[in-house]
Parts: structure tokens; C-alpha cells; sequence
């Protein structure tokens, strides 16, 4: 055998080892076997810009496959006032993203749209700034530094915007999935109301703050009110309840 015949018999040889299927060896064509390559195509979320709206099966999995470089441990509940569900046509998401984007950079002088999250009454999730950067907003910085900020869309003081049923499982779902990625249990120290923030001062006051110097967010019919009782009455509990399952469902 020559030296050039037995180069080229080698290298066909390899190459036919390399093309056989698995199936031609004995497995059957829906059995895995070892050095199988997958095609999982991609899902693709929709975007514009840097604004990504997801359901909340498509949050939960962003969430637990995202690497957050900074510690959290403060989950901020706001609502937006204005825009309020008057403005929400059922299809202009990224319309409302970009307006608060705008005004928020514009008007206010923040760096970028303030908060990380916002829902919307279809019970939808964006993801607006990015997680690596804190948010920035009138809570102050000592409740941003560590923070997760949510913008619930919705006028939620008593007498106007009804929380839809879709907006309440949404906001309960998320917080329960953002406290199971950062450890954090439900209290009044890691999920807070913005009701409990002086404006002037920035400190922390629970229902101590006076009313001209606090606002109302994110409501006074939030989830039955936006005192701390009303949080660990009624809010609270939902969450934990949701935390269990999520909890349950990745073992
Ligand atoms: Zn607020």
C-alpha cells in the first residue's frame, strides 16, 4: 500500500465514521445518544430598543438565567399615576415605555428610564433598565442603591384605576420570582412601598411620613392600601404563597 493511498483511505474512513447516524448503530431515531447535537432555536422576545416585554413565564425564565453583578435586597413597589390605564390601548407598550423613557431623561434629568421593571394591565413585563444599574427616582438613593424598581401602569389611589386581575397576579408573580433570585423574605425591609420614603429628606418613615411629604404610591387602593400593615396584610402573604411555588416547580 502506498504511503499516498493509505493517507487518502484513512481520511475517507474518517470522514464515513463521522457521517454514520446513530440510528445505523443501534439507537432508535428518537433515543438521545452521546455527542448528539441539539438545535433549540432561539426564542426571540420582543424588543425596542432597550425595552424587552415579556409574559411572565418569559420573565421568570430571563430572571433565572441573568446574571445580576450587584447585591439587591430592596424590592421597590411604585405605581405610574400617569400614564394610567386610560392611556393603555392593549398594544402600545413600547409606546408608553418610551414616552416615560423620554420624560424621565428629559424632564426629570435621570440617566435612563428610572425603573428596571414595569407592568401593564394585560399583565405584561418589561424589563427597561438594565439590572446591573440601580434605579434612579424620587424614593432616593438610600432605597435605590440596593434596589429593584417596579412601575405598576395604573392610577391605583382609591376611586380610579381597578387593578386588573392579570396586573395583580403579574405584580405578585414577579415579586415572588425577584425575592426567590435574591434570597430575600417578605418584609417591610425588603419589599417596600414608596409611601414610605420622604421626599425631601429620602429617609425611610413607614406611615410616619407626613402627607406633604410623601406620596401616595404606589397607591392607596394598592393590593387594600399602602401603609405597612396593608403590605403585611395583604400583600405579602400572596407573595410568600407564590415564592413556594416557584420554589417547588425548579426542584
Ligand atoms: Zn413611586
Amino acid at each position: 500500500m502506498n504511503k499516498t493511498f493509505a493517507i487518502v483511505f484513512g481520511l475517507l474512513l474518517s470522514i464515513l465514521i463521522a457521517i454514520v447516524p446513530a440510528q445505523a448503530v443501534g439507537a432508535k431515531p428518537d433515543q438521545l445518544y452521546i455527542g448528539q447535537v441539539f438545535k433549540i432555536p432561539p426564542k426571540k422576545l420582543s424588543m425596542q430598543g432597550q425595552h424587552i416585554l415579556m409574559t411572565r413565564e418569559e420573565f421568570r425564565d430571563w430572571l433565572f438565567n441573568s446574571h445580576v453583578n450587584r447585591k439587591v435586597n430592596i424590592i421597590q413597589q411604585h405605581h405610574t399615576w400617569l400614564p394610567s390605564y386610560k392611556h393603555f390601548n392593549g398594544s402600545n407598550h413600547f409606546k408608553m415605555l418610551m414616552g416615560m423613557e423620554n420624560f424621565h431623561k428629559r424632564k426629570m434629568g435621570w440617566s435612563n428610564i428610572a425603573q428596571n421593571i414595569t407592568t401593564f394591565p394585560d399583565g405584561k413585563i418589561a424589563v427597561s433598565r438594565p439590572f446591573n444599574i440601580a434605579p434612579e427616582g424620587t424614593i432616593g438613593p438610600k432605597a435605590n442603591t440596593t434596589g429593584i424598581a417596579i412601575e405598576n401602569v395604573g392610577n391605583f389611589d382609591k376611586g380610579h384605576d381597578v387593578m386588573t386581575a392579570e396586573q395583580k397576579e403579574t405584580i405578585v408573580y414577579i415579586t415572588a420570582a425577584l425575592s426567590v433570585k435574591f434570597g430575600l423574605t417578605p418584609s417591610i425591609d425588603s419589599i417596600t412601598y414608596h409611601h414610605w420614603w420622604n421626599l425631601r429628606t429620602k429617609q425611610r418613615m413607614l406611615d410616619r411620613g407626613p402627607d406633604y411629604n410623601v406620596k401616595t404610591c404606589p397607591g392607596t387602593g394598592f393590593f387594600g392600601g399602602n401603609s405597612t400593615s396593608d403590605a403585611i396584610n395583604n400583600f405579602y402573604p400572596l407573595v410568600s404563597r407564590r415564592m413556594q411555588e416557584i420554589q417547588a416547580s425548579r426542584r
